[in-house]
């Protein structure tokens, strides 16, 4: 749980359910984006009809599609922007994370700070913005992957490259369907590459197609059509199939399966039939633990 003492307010948690939860003071709740693990008890928030989530136009975009939250719930902010409360101002940063994500820097009018992180990989937006998170007197960090050195990953345009050439080479496309895995949202700049080298759009699940349909713009490169052979869905949906009929539309059974994750670093046992890329959205070691020195706060709490 995540909640700031400055502005009163809880970030990624809408603790309806929980009964320790201290009262926010303000009917503000920050999402910093749109992973499912950062927006538990959202639904709950929208029975008080007071309550009001702080997020980006991306991350409204997928509350709007999964959660059915109205446009008059949510207030907007871009990145680089500053709301100005009552004893307070938050800053919101481009995260680096996926479409959309946010970091938080709140003020308070005594000049304490606390920055919030969300999940993010280090990168220039946040060391734009480096005088402005510099110093918190305290500090929630992601620490995905903070905790062992091991986790060193490429930049995600070298990995990009790498899954461009596996796809193109041999027998792969187009004679093989392609499965890329990614969440409802993330993983954008990989699969923007793809369908732009492959000249195509790529089938998502229809919940996604919406999400992107809703984002609008460059992004807007999914659909509900089959006819491309290239494919995105769940890590369990990619690796597993399950719940996915075998058709003459879909060739599965000789799919070329493309798993980005971070974690593949540390997979021992990698399942032949699955291509793992350490291609992340987060920070690796060596940058979240770059940021700390940077950064320098007071306290920490590594999440
Ligand atoms: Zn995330």
């Amino acid at each position: 749980m995540v909640y700031s003492s400055i502005a009163k307010s809880y970030f990624d948690e809408f603790p309806f359910r929980r009964k320790d939860r201290r009262k926010p003071s303000s009917n503000y709740f920050f999402l910093s984006h749109g992973h499912s693990d950062h927006m538990s008890g959202i639904k709950l928030s929208l029975s008080d009809p007071d309550s009001t989530i702080v997020c980006s136009r991306e991350t409204y975009a997928v509350i709007k599609v999964l959660h059915r939250v109205p446009r008059e719930r949510c207030l907007i902010v871009k990145p680089n922007q500053s709301l100005d409360f009552d004893s307070y101002i938050i800053h919101a940063i481009d995260a680096n994370h996926c479409l959309g994500s946010l970091m938080f820097v709140v003020e308070s009018e005594q000049g304490l700070k606390e920055v919030y992180t969300g999940d993010f990989r280090l990168g220039s937006p946040i060391v734009d913005e480096l005088n402005l998170i510099k110093g918190a007197d305290h500090l929630w960090l992601d620490f995905t992957y903070g905790r062992d050195p091991i986790f060193q990953f490429p930049s995600r345009q070298e990995i990009i490259s790498e899954i461009i050439t596996l796809i193109l080479s041999g027998d792969n496309y187009p004679e093989r369907d392609i499965w890329i895995a990614a969440y409802q949202i993330g993983k954008e700049l990989l699969l923007k590459t793809v369908s732009e080298a492959l000249k195509v759009k790529i089938w998502a699940p229809e919940y996604k197609v919406n999400i992107y349909k809703e984002i609008g713009g460059e992004w807007d490169f999914f659909t509900d059509s089959t006819s491309s052979g290239v494919f995105v869905g769940s890590r369990r949906m990619v690796e597993t199939f399950q719940g996915i009929e075998e058709n003459e539309q879909l060739k599965i059974s000789n799919a070329l399966r493309i798993s980005p994750t971070g974690w593949a670093i540390q997979m021992k046992q990698k399942r032949l039939d699955v291509h793992f890329f350490p291609y992340s959205d987060h920070c690796s070691y060596s940058q979240v633990h770059k940021f700390l020195e940077l950064i320098s706060a007071r306290t920490v709490t590594k999440i």
